[in-house]
């Protein structure tokens, strides 16, 4: 019952996120009002998805989705990659908020791709530790033969499911809510051009 009641929330979150999407595209905006929304929310938040995704300014989560406060919960580092304390807010919103859904979103063009693919030797400052987390995904990519052309795409739908499975084997937290129906894991990808959000597995369970 619990299980049912999750996945219709997760579903109905989804197709709210898509519909927003929609907007966006078209240029059109859901109507806003910034203060009664922030009386609103003084007694806590409850947002409708966990959202992880680049820190890259063309990919703004709440404007991608047409979303208002409270309504997103989002997590974003460069890649979209994780470490411990960004997984930690994660387990937050699943454990104390109970958000049903958790999007992986990453975008064309991605800068942080670009810069692993075409690494040359070693790289300044914390850039290299971050650079070295998308390098699983261009092994995998090179194993596949793929062209250099396709690369930088290639290694950014590759890390995205990398990603998808490294939460779910660094958290337990994370593991227990999608395997017992608590929490639906999405990964999804932006395009730069049009604005569409492209969902690449609706479901994913590793
Ligand atoms: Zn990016």
């Amino acid at each position: 019952m619990e299980q049912a009641k999750t996945d219709i929330a997760a579903k109905v979150a989804l197709e709210n996120l898509l519909a927003g999407n929609q907007r966006f595209i078209k240029s059109e905006r859901a109507p806003r009002d910034f203060k009664l929304r922030r009386e609103m929310l003084l007694s806590g938040q409850n947002p409708m998805a966990i959202i992880l995704g680049c820190s890259d300014s063309r990919v703004s989560p709440e404007v991608v989705f047409d979303k208002n406060l409270g309504e997103i919960f989002v997590i974003r580092t460069a890649g979209q990659v994780l470490e411990p304390t960004s997984i930690a807010s994660i387990e937050y919103a699943v454990d104390h908020l109970g958000v049903p859904l958790f999007i992986i979103l990453g975008h064309e063009k991605c800068g942080a791709v670009i810069a692993a693919v075409s690494q040359e030797g070693p790289v300044p400052g914390n850039i290299g530790v971050l650079l070295s987390k998308i390098q699983p995904a261009i092994a995998k990519a090179k194993a596949l033969n793929t062209p250099p052309e396709e690369m930088v795409e290639k290694v950014t739908d590759l890390h995205l499911e990398e990603l998808a499975q490294q939460v779910l084997r660094e958290s337990d937290i994370i593991r227990a809510a999608v395997t017992e129906g608590r929490l639906r894991l999405v990964i999804a990808k932006y395009k730069l051009a049009s604005g569409e959000v492209q969902i690449f597995h609706e479901d994913y369970r590793g």
